[in-house]
């Protein structure tokens, strides 16, 4: 397989290795978007699974070693591989999705509002509201 990176690897690229991976297995057949759904939210909790009872110690002791580190890497794989496998099967443009996203995630949180604070962007605009402050005016 040639060396794939995040810098010289295109969306398009990856999602045309997971279709192949698919169609050689003939198991698009599988594939709906119920069961890709389903399946993404399955692999996002074995990949919570990792962090399962690491304590205070959090994710510096849950990846404390190559392996548990590799273990990271093989489940989120595994949730990107079938996020990829969802926007093929419904025709979702990913680069255009999170674009999108980053435009309504921008709107909803201005960084002049939630600097430095992770509460959500509800809760910030609800204390604006109590402080006499327009919370809309940045949004929507
Ligand atoms: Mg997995």
């Amino acid at each position: 397989m040639k060396e794939l990176s995040d810098g010289k690897t295109s969306l398009s690229q990856l999602k045309e290795m997971v279709q192949k991976f698919v169609d050689d297995r003939e198991w698009g057949k599988y594939h709906s978007p119920k069961d890709l759904a389903l399946s993404i939210s399955i692999e996002a909790a074995e990949l919570l699974e990792i962090f399962q009872w690491s304590g205070e110690m959090g994710a510096k002791k849950a990846l404390d070693t190559p392996e548990k580190l590799i273990h990271l890497e093989e489940e989120m794989a595994d949730v990107i591989v079938y996020c990829l496998s969802l926007a093929s099967v419904t025709g979702i443009d990913i680069s255009q999705a999170i674009g999108k996203k980053m435009i309504k995630n921008e709107q909803k949180y201005p960084a002049e509002l939630v600097r430095g604070n992770y509460r959500k962007y509800t809760e910030l605009r609800g204390a604006k509201i109590n402080q006499g402050e327009n919370p809309g005016s940045s949004a929507e």
